[in-house]
């Protein structure tokens, strides 16, 4: 088994102490452990915001890229080398309003990639503002008098865009969210796993304890996570009780499955055509 400590780099991660992303990391690198996965075969895709800095804290490959922009990275690098794991962290700002075009593409595309939003209904990098998970209501430094807009449901939108395996966990809950990652990382297809990630220097209301007291294991009840319209009416509870665990899951034929060009080996392992003469008079 890959040893976790491979994957730990020198620097130390820049988050507040007590953010829900240092446990999100340290799921993920269970999960690649667990998966023994070796870390050159890992490649970890972000945008900006807190969760953003997390391909700088594990030793595997990464790209730090620009707002919202993700998921076309992860694309390429998905397309270029089909061979790699790839991974997208990306918080509730970056991904579900700035790069939310791009991940439904991509969802309906069904690449196999493992999504994993960092959801803390907060703008967190820039201090504070409302994201498009806040809360109706929500009270934070752009809606003093609370947000008037409906949140978006991220799961919700992942069923109805197409993805195959849609779940939630909650960065309190190690052993579920590492698990979780692994059925995303197993599953052959787009893997959405929307992650609770209390901030706990800007979002005073979806704390740790709010989660603690709500959450609850859908996969310890009777739930069939191949049943579309059951996935679809439990995605939006959220009151006392809060479901987290896989939501629904299907099987059908990836992005990379379908392009005849990737059918016998990656991209990258093409041989590049040097005769560029011949392919000027070609098309000439
Ligand atoms: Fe984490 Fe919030 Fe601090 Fe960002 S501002 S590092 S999300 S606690």
């Amino acid at each position: 088994m890959t040893e976790i400590n491979k994957l730990n780099t020198k620097e130390i991660p820049t988050w507040c102490p007590g953010c829900g992303n240092f446990l999100i990391l340290a799921a993920l690198k269970k999960a690649v452990s667990e998966m023994d996965l070796d870390p050159s075969e890992v490649v970890v895709v972000s945008g900006i915001g807190c969760s953003a800095g997390l391909p700088h804290w594990i030793e595997s490959y990464g790209f730090h890229s620009i707002h919202g922009r993700a998921v076309p990275v992860a694309t390429g690098i998905k397309l270029a080398n089909h061979g790699l794991n790839v991974f997208v962290v990306s918080g509730d700002g970056d991904g579900y309003g700035i790069g939310l075009n791009h991940l439904i593409h991509a969802m309906r595309r069904n690449l196999d990639i493992t999504y994993i939003g960092h959801d803390n209904k907060i703008y967190g990098l820039t201090l504070g503002q409302t994201s498009p998970t806040s809360d109706q209501g929500a009270k934070t430094v752009s809606t003093p008098n609370g947000s008037i807009e409906l949140p978006i449901n991220p799961l919700a939108l992942g069923l109805a865009s197409g993805a195959t395996f849609i779940a939630r966990g909650y960065a309190g809950n190690n052993t579920q969210l590492t698990d979780l990652i692994v059925k995303g990382i197993q599953h052959k297809g787009f893997a959405l796993i929307d992650v609770f990630q209390p901030c706990v220097t800007l979002n005073k209301v979806n704390t740790f304890e709010f989660f603690n007291k709500r959450v609850y294991d859908l996969n310890k009840e009777n739930h069939n996570t191949g049943d579309f319209n059951g996935a679809f009416s439990k995605v939006f509870e959220f009151g006392d009780r809060i479901p987290t665990g896989l939501f629904y899951q299907t099987q059908r034929d990836t992005y990379e499955a379908d392009l005849p060009q990737l059918k016998e080996k990656p991209l990258i392992k093409h041989s590049i055509n040097n005769d560029i003469e011949g392919l000027l008079e070609k098309y000439k």
